[in-house]
């Protein structure tokens, strides 16, 4: 994938705002709990070696990746903490896994049983570091019966085995209505009291859990996502209960300067014609950037004022309508702050009809990322 190093769009990433978020959460949360960063997808969208390194010296214990390939792309950048694999890896690629030391999400007896098979024959070096999964009501992946989970963690005294966690994650933390979620609660605690020894890594909450349900943890860790890059893992349904910092802000430039004469239209479909004579500026950056195309009739920020989008966003530019000339060159916020205005990961989900975490996971590798 090209990188746009040499156009004026970039996603400028906060490292300073991610520690303070992560500083927060530990804040809030009884002394000695671990934080596992959860930088799957990218780091959520801002670049999964810088986050993952700054999450590491800001105060995180470890890391949470989605997939085996993202876990190996840390150890190819010589980051050597404790990374977990939150989805389901194939048995077969598991082998790598142990030998990088990655850690994998187990959910089935099935799947362990094909795993110390495997072994007998490859003899592996190292024991696989194994966190089991625990579908408590996500419906998801993971053991569901208490019977099946007791039988997992016998398997795992096997030689090939080291059991370091067992994790649940819940449907509904970010909700106002708290019923399933407790639900979920209750059901995970029956799996942490079935056993007599708890491995070292124990944990229930995601970002939503750690804002609002910190009485209700009885884990030791918190894998914190959405949290840690600064937004509400509601939206706007829940108030913040400690101060975040957004990390992301979407910036470009004007590249192109005109003056549109009252009766011209712009961009495709030709569904924007100007009222009266005005400025319009075109900007290097469209929806193969991760900038949906539905914000066709939304705003961004120019010098500090809300400026309308004329017409259908591109693939690769789109137009704005300026209220006075500015020249090429001009910055223009997207998403982030200008002056005293504001355009916020929310905002854009709000108008985009979907939610922050795909606003950020979206913006595409062409965009060049920025670390301050
Ligand atoms: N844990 C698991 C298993 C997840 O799948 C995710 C993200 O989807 C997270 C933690 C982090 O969630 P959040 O970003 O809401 O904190």
């Amino acid at each position: 994938m090209v990188n746009g190093r040499l156009r004026d769009t970039s996603l400028i990433v906060d490292l300073d705002a991610l520690r303070h978020n992560i500083q927060e959460q530990k804040k809030a949360l009884p002394a000695n709990s671990r934080i596992l960063a959860v930088v799957k997808a990218n780091a959520y969208g801002n670049g999964l070696v810088p986050v993952a390194q700054a999450a590491m010296t800001s105060g995180a214990s470890g890391l949470c990746v989605a997939i085996l390939d993202e876990a190996l792309d840390l150890r190819d950048n010589g980051i050597e903490a404790l990374t977990l694999v939150l989805g389901i890896t194939p048995v077969e690629n598991a082998l790598i896994a142990a030998q990088a030391g990655v850690s994998l999400t187990v959910g089935s007896l099935d799947w362990l049983e094909q795993y110390h098979q495997l072994a007998q024959v490859a003899k592996p070096q190292k024991p696989l570091k194994v966190h089991l999964g625990i579908d408590s009501g996500m419906g998801r992946i993971g053991f569901t019966t208490v019977d099946s989970f007791k039988r997992a963690v016998k398997l795992l005294e096997s030689p090939e085995f080291e059991f370091e966690g067992m994790f649940t994650h819940f449907a509904t933390a970010d909700s106002p209505d708290d019923t399933y979620f407790k639900q979920q609660v209750q059901h995970w605690q029956e799996f942490v009291a079935s056993l007599d020894e708890l491995p070292p890594y124990v944990h229930m909450a995601n970002s939503a859990t750690g804002l609002w349900h910190q009485d209700t943890i009885t884990a030791n860790t918190v894998r914190m996502g959405i949290s840690m890059y600064g937004q509400n893992p509601s939206g706007r349904d829940l108030k913040l209960t400690f101060n975040l910092q957004p990390v992301s802000s979407l910036v470009s430039s004007i590249s192109f300067v005109k003056q549109l004469k009252a009766g011209q239209s712009v961009s495709y479909g030709a569904t924007y014609t100007a009222k009266q004579d005005e400025w319009l500026a075109t900007l290097p950056i469209g929806y193969a950037d991760g900038y949906p195309r539905c914000m066709t009739g939304y705003k961004v920020l120019v010098d500090g004022q809300f400026c309308d989008i004329a017409g259908r966003v591109c693939m690769d530019q789109m137009m704005v309508r300026l209220p006075k000339y500015y020249p090429v060159g001009t910055p223009v916020v997207l998403m982030g702050k200008s002056g005293d205005k504001e355009i916020t990961a929310t905002d854009l989900a709000d108008q985009a009809g979907t939610i922050n975490y795909e606003i950020l996971t979206n913006i595409s590798n062409r965009v060049h990322r920025v670390y301050r």
